[in-house]
C-alpha cells in the first residue's frame, strides 16, 4: 500500500498537497496527511507522537523508518454524522500525556481542515476551560483554515454543553447516541451489540432508587418510563441535540407542569423553558421487544397490550407540534398517566 521513494512516503490515494502543519500551541502541531508522512520533516521537529484521524491509517513504514514514534488512530471519515465526540476523551489524554513529558505531537487528518482541528480544538477546550468559540478563533489565528463540518461543530458545543466531558444524563447527547445508533440500524436492520447499552432498564422493574415521578399505562397502570426516560423536545424542533445554542436566544414563559426531570430547566438563564407535551419521546427501554431487531413498529404496553405509541429508528417521528424527531420512540399521552409513586403506593407488573 505505501511505497517508499527516499524519505517520503506515498499513500495510494494521497493528494493532500503540500506538507502542511502549523504548531497552535508549543508542541502541539495540527497539519495534513502530507506532513504526516514526511519523515525528514518528523525527525527535524522531533515529533514523537502522531494522532491521525482519518479513514486510513498510515503506512506501516513509517513506523519502521521512526522506532520512536508513538502513533494512535482514530477510524473517522469527514462526514457531518461522523462520531467525534466520544474520541474526544482519549485523544485529550494522548495529547496531554506527550505535551506533559515535553514531548511533540502532530494531530492530523487528510487537509488538517476539519477532523483533526475538531480534536485539538476540544483538547484546547478542555485544557483551559473556554469556550468553543474563543477556542476556535484561537486555533484559527495560528491556522487560517481550519473549519471543522457542521457535525463536529455541534458535537464541539455539545462538549462544551456538558462541561468539557461526557455526560451521560445529558438530553442532546442521549439524542446524539440514539442518532448514531440508528445510524448502524439504517445500515443493519438490527441493533448492533455494542449499542445494547443504549436501552434503558425497565423502569417496572427499577428495585434501587426507583424515580418518585413515573408514567403509568393508563389502562392497566403499569409503570412504562419514568420522568428521567423522558427526551423532553421544544415546539418545531428538529433534531434535539443539534439545537443547543438556539435555546440560549428563545424567549420562553411558563414550564408546562409535566414532570420532564431535572433538565426542564435551561441552566444558562435560569429560566423554565416550555417543553411540547403533545408527544412523549422517551429512551429505548427494556419492555420494548422489537426494537432490537425492527427499523419500526408499534410500542404496547407489556402487560395489557395497549398500543401506547410507536418507534420508529429510522425515518423518525413528527410531533403535532412541527417538531421531527429521529430516532424516535414515543408514548402518546392520552394513553399514560404521570403520577408520583411514593404518594401512589401501588403494585405494578
Ligand atoms: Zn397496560
Ligand atoms: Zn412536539
Amino acid at each position: 500500500m505505501a511505497q517508499e521513494s527516499t524519505d517520503k512516503l506515498i499513500r495510494e490515494d494521497f493528494d493532500a498537497g503540500p506538507s502542511s502543519y502549523d504548531e497552535i500551541i508549543p508542541g502541539l502541531f495540527l497539519g495534513n496527511l502530507t506532513a504526516a508522512t514526511d519523515i525528514e520533516w518528523l525527525r527535524e521537529a522531533k515529533i514523537n507522537y502522531i494522532l491521525t484521524v482519518d479513514s486510513c491509517p498510515l503506512p506501516r513504514k513509517i513506523q519502521e523508518l521512526l522506532p520512536n514514534l508513538t502513533i494512535k488512530y482514530i477510524q473517522v471519515t469527514d462526514m457531518p454524522r461522523e462520531d467525534l465526540l466520544t474520541h474526544f476523551e482519549d485523544s485529550y489524554e494522548f495529547i496531554d500525556h506527550t505535551l506533559q513529558v515535553n514531548d511533540k505531537i502532530l494531530v492530523h487528518c487528510y487537509f488538517g481542515v476539519s477532523r483533526s482541528a475538531t480534536i485539538v480544538i476540544a483538547y484546547l477546550m478542555k485544557k483551559y476551560g473556554k469556550s468553543f468559540i474563543d477556542t476556535f478563533e484561537a486555533v484559527r489565528e495560528k491556522r487560517r483554515f481550519v473549519g471543522p463540518n457542521a457535525g463536529f461543530l455541534a458535537q464541539l458545543k455539545l462538549y462544551e454543553a456538558m462541561g468539557f466531558g461526557i455526560d451521560n444524563t445529558n438530553v442532546q447527547f442521549k439524542m446524539y447516541r440514539l442518532q448514531i445508533a440508528a445510524d448502524k440500524v439504517r445500515k443493519a436492520k438490527i441493533l448492533p451489540q455494542n449499542c445494547a447499552e443504549l436501552i434503558k432498564p425497565d423502569p417496572a422493574l427499577a428495585t434501587v432508587r426507583p424515580e418518585p415521578t413515573v408514567y403509568r399505562c393508563k389502562k392497566c397502570r403499569r409503570i412504562v418510563a419514568s420522568a428521567s426516560n423522558i427526551l423532553p423536545h421544544m415546539p418545531k424542533e428538529k433534531q434535539i441535540w443539534r439545537h443547543i445554542s438556539s435555546k440560549k436566544t428563545s424567549k420562553q414563559s411558563k414550564s408546562s407542569h409535566e414532570p420532564l426531570g431535572p433538565l426542564e430547566r435551561n441552566k444558562e438563564e435560569q429560566q423554565p423553558v416550555e417543553f411540547c407535551t403533545k408527544i412523549l419521546f422517551v429512551e429505548p427501554l427494556a419492555w420494548m421487544p422489537d426494537i432490537t431487531h425492527n427499523v419500526e413498529g408499534k410500542l404496547n404496553c407489556p402487560k395489557c397490550s395497549t398500543k401506547l405509541g410507536s418507534f420508529s429508528w429510522i425515518a423518525g417521528s413528527q410531533c403535532p407540534c412541527g417538531s421531527k424527531i429521529a430516532p424516535a420512540f414515543y408514548l402518546v399521552p392520552s394513553k399514560v398517566d404521570w403520577s408520583n409513586a411514593v404518594q401512589n403506593v401501588q403494585v405494578t407488573v
